[in-house]
């Protein structure tokens, strides 16, 4: 695509990024064929190739953002499938958050939406805040009619009374900072050793850093605790380090740039100390929509001198939860795990990290039946904050995909994002578990509460 921006423009290290990638564009279109967003509302302004249009005219005019682009770049889900899909390498991840930091700093929205974006920065990305804010949503959930009125926010808001959980999850005793040791004595661990490449006698097989996060610290706080358990029984130790919070990636998707910068120069410090410190194998995300963010850290930072060279170092050891167990290898089930899993593979896992095959893979490992979702590629409508900014589209899309799912007749869903636990999970009475709590369970951790509820499979006749 030819561009024309002034040798001034490009000056901005933003726009230089900006005018790389819509150079590299060739408006072939293949990428709406993938777009949820496209494949919903059938406007080229509400596809890849569409916003990619307006975002081009918007940064070589020098434009403030119009109530337009704001609208169409508002309805993108970031679920970065056009990635996948697009045959010329077009990064539009980095195209589209540079348009989101624009529209925040250049485009004054409506009160109304102005105050519900603030409070959803002020409120999720801090647990303690965060619960008290779910507590509150389940004394107004008796309200939902009368707030569903309100108008131009009743919608959103109501979408957040219906996202709030009926019951909270206690807190768990692995939900703080501090080290979770390996467990070096078990039998399989050594035998394993012994199979694999470290024929020597050793004390563990690795260390991590976990990240706590934020939300998925109040909404389903069992997510790290199996993962916890899952690393130990394999040897490697834990670390929850002190300081980190919110990875930043919340925010980030909202264009709010500097408290995005600001968790993640929190976390990059906290995990810099360790590595430098007792020294770190890997930072291990449960979260694929804050693993994308994290492995970003080093291009977000690339600008800044005190940060750039730390954040790259994060960069490069971040994993999720899946491809580091892999590089260890899973140990053998010890339980029978005779169920069949549909396997959703999140927007961030699949196209922002491109893991497509090891969770899988682990399940089956782990004895499971694994089916794929028809439409695995099409995103849930969860995307961070996006079922509450745009809750229309974000229902359509949960309809689609639990339609999807419960065509597989699974008896529960897997998947590797907090997001879409909760996003799905309205949406069925399937039960929906973490891939590592299934992991967990399968190689001699507690068996997840939801499969208690499951109805028995009846026992294979014996043979005559
Ligand atoms: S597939 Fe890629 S090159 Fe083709 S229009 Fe979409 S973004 Fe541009
Ligand atoms: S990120 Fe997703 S919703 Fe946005 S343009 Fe790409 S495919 Fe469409």
């Amino acid at each position: 695509m030819q561009t024309n921006f002034s040798l001034a423009q490009l000056a901005d290290p933003a726009t230089k990024v900006s005018e790389k990638i819509l150079r590299t564009c060739v408006h072939c279109g293949f990428c709406t064929a993938t777009c949820p967003t496209y494949l919903l509302l059938g406007d080229e302004l509400d596809s890849p190739r569409g916003r990619i249009y307006l975002m081009k005219d918007m940064f070589e005019g020098g434009k403030a953002a119009s109530a337009e682009v704001v609208k169409h770049v508002d309805r993108c889900l970031s679920c970065l499938s056009c990635m996948t899909t697009c045959p010329s390498g077009v990064h539009y991840m980095h195209l589209v958050d540079h348009a989101r930091s624009h529209i925040e700093k250049t485009y004054a929205r409506p009160l109304s939406d102005r105050l519900l974006r603030s409070v959803l920065a002020f409120v999720l990305p801090y647990p303690n805040r965060f619960r008290l804010a779910l507590l509150g949503a389940k004394i107004g959930q008796p309200l939902r009619p009368l707030v569903a009125m309100l108008p131009r926010v009743g919608n959103r808001l109501a979408a957040m009374l219906d996202l709030a959980p009926a019951q909270l999850p206690n807190r768990v005793p692995t939900d703080r900072p501090g080290i979770f040791p390996a467990d070096t004595s078990a039998q399989e661990i050594s035998a394993l050793i012994q199979e694999g490449e470290n024929a020597a006698p050793v004390t563990r097989r690795g260390r991590v850093a976990l990240l706590r996060g934020c939300a998925q610290s109040v909404l389903r706080p069992d997510f790290n605790e199996a993962a916890i358990r899952l690393l130990n029984r394999h040897g490697v130790e834990v670390v929850q380090a002190a300081g980190e919070g919110c990875c930043g990636a919340l925010t980030h998707h909202m264009g709010k740039e500097e408290s995005a910068h600001g968790f993640a120069k929190q976390a990059i410090d906290a995990w810099i100390a360790e590595i430098d410190g007792k020294g770190l194998d890997a930072i291990i995300v449960t979260a694929s929509g804050c693993g994308t963010t994290i492995k970003d850290y080093g291009f977000m930072f690339r600008d800044d001198p005190a940060y750039a060279e730390k954040a790259a170092r994060v960069s490069a050891i971040a994993k999720d939860v899946t491809e580091y167990v892999t590089s260890i290898g899973l140990l053998p089930p010890v339980v029978d795990t005779d169920f069949t899993v549909a396997y959703h593979s999140a927007c961030s896992m699949q196209h922002g990290q491109a893991i497509r095959t090891e969770p899988k893979t682990l399940l089956k490992k782990a004895g499971f039946t694994v089916k794929d979702v028809p439409e695995g590629h099409i995103c849930c409508g969860s995307a961070g904050t996006y079922n509450i900014l745009q809750p229309e589209i974000a229902g359509r899309l949960r309809a689609r995909k639990v339609a999807n799912i419960e065509r597989m007749q699974p008896d529960l869903i897997a998947t590797g994002n907090i997001g879409c636990a909760t996003q799905i999970g309205k949406g069925t009475s399937i039960p929906i578990l973490h891939t590592v709590e299934l992991l967990d369970w399968a190689t001699g951790g507690p068996k997840p509460e939801a499969l208690d509820a499951l109805p028995r499979k009846p026992l294979p006749m014996a043979a005559e």
